[in-house]
């Protein structure tokens, strides 16, 4: 195939779905129902599929919004200013949410729940694409429109465990955030933030360079770090937890920072090293080397901080007001430090630690899909 000719998703199904690359993210479907063609939809198991073949226009739209194809990556890192080894940042902190409602159910310190409220209520934005949890094992992206929705979508606790066999590959901690439409959009909102992982905001930012719908009523992102997802039939899987001794109903929430973390309900923490859980997730993941969210307005993970606290890398103007904004406000607070010197050390740590798991997960892309590892 020439190096100009246009992609239809019958290519995209061949170096993407066929290769075991694609992660889910609902980009394709969502531009090609936003463009009211609808050609396409997420089967069963959230891969993308033809909803009827004879709908498809060929207009390669699905191929180069899609995060893995890299059809137009020269334009959206030129964009954002993109720097090797984690893209272009202004700043990097560690800040927690004031609101204790928000501390006790937050994953970190909060801040992207705080964050969101804020903007919300200073009307910034009329809504937030988050991840809702349901029966405390399925998350379902919503469009949130109140504080009370924004608080339900944080954290990631678990309720009762179903039956093992119910805990299958549905029940992931993936959420396909992008693949609202305009129909999911009823109420017309037109400043929409997205709290999405780097392939999820790629998606979006791909859209965004080649100015298609829905992307443009996406105001700010929020990009959570992200070393991999897994289904929860893996993580159930009964030889990783008990040969681990742990008894799959006793887990209260988990965590990814420098390690795995599963918390009990008794608040025993199990810290899992990071290379362990590879056993458990997606082989789409295994294979994707974004890791710091490089295009967010903010990247956001708990790596380099301490308990409660979120690691912010401020990436954009619009990243920085808003931040600054909700400092000013107080619904977020820095992590104290007693001395310029102490701060300029934990800014120091973050970012080491930050380019550190970068670097990890590029290697890791290279050794199982046998890419070069480029971004
Ligand atoms: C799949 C996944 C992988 C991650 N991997 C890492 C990692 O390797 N290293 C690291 O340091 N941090 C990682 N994080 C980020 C970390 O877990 C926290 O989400 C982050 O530090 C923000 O904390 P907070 O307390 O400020 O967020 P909160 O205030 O608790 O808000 C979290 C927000 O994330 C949204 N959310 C939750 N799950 C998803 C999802 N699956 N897709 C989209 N949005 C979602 C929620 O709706 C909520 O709005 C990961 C997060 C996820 C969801
Ligand atoms: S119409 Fe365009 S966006 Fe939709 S499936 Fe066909 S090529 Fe992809
Ligand atoms: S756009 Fe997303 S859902 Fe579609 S093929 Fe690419 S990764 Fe998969
Ligand atoms: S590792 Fe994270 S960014 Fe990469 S495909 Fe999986 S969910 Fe997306």
């Amino acid at each position: 195939m020439k190096e100009n000719e246009i992609r239809s998703f019958d290519d995209l199904y061949k170096d993407v779905i066929d290769t075991g690359i694609c992660s889910k993210c609902g980009g394709c479907v969502s531009v090609c129902s936003a463009n009211m063609i609808g050609a396409l939809k997420l089967d069963e198991n959230g891969f993308p599929t033809y909803t009827d073949k004879e709908l498809c226009l060929a207009c390669g739209l699905c191929y180069m919004i899609c995060p893995h194809t890299h059809t137009v990556r020269e334009e959206v890192k030129s964009r954002f200013d993109w720097k090797a080894p984690i893209g272009h940042y202004d700043d990097v902190i560690s800040a927690r949410a004031t609101d204790p409602d928000v501390v006790e159910v937050a994953t970190d310190g909060g801040v992207v729940t705080s964050l969101l409220i804020h903007m919300l209520e200073a009307g910034h934005i009329d809504g937030a694409v988050v991840s809702t949890s349901l029966d405390g094992y399925t998350r379902q992206a919503i469009v949130a429109t109140s504080r009370e929705e924004i608080l339900q979508a944080a954290g990631s606790h678990f309720g009762e465990l179903p039956h093992l066999e119910e805990v299958g590959e549905k029940y992931a901690n993936y959420v396909s955030v992008v693949k609202f439409t305009c129909k999911d959009n009823p109420q017309k909102l037109k400043k929409l933030a997205v709290v999405g992982t780097p392939c999820q905001i790629t998606s979006i930012r791909n859209m965004q360079a080649l100015a298609i719908v829905p992307s443009d009523i996406i105001t700010f992102t929020i990009g959570l770090f992200c070393m991999q997802c897994f289904e929860m039939g893996n993580l159930m899987d009964k030889e990783f937890i008990k040969s681990r001794r742990i008894d799959p109903g006793e887990i209260a929430t988990m965590n990814i920072k420098e390690d795995f973390i599963l918390t009990l309900k008794s608040g025993l923490k199990v810290h899992i090293p990071m290379k362990e859980i590879e056993e458990i997730a997606r082989p789409a993941c295994l294979k994707c080397n974004y890791f710091a969210n490089d295009y967010a307005d903010i990247s956001v993970g708990g790596l380099g901080s301490p308990e409660k606290h979120t690691t912010v890398m401020i990436r954009t103007i619009r990243g920085r007001l808003m931040m600054a904004d909700a400092l000013a406000k107080k619904s977020i607070k820095l992590r104290e430090s007693r001395t310029a010197d102490e701060h300029r050390v934990y800014r120091h740590g973050m970012i080491s630690l930050i380019e550190e798991y970068a670097a990890r997960k590029v290697d890791r892309a290279r050794k199982y899909a046998d890419t070069d590892g480029s971004r």
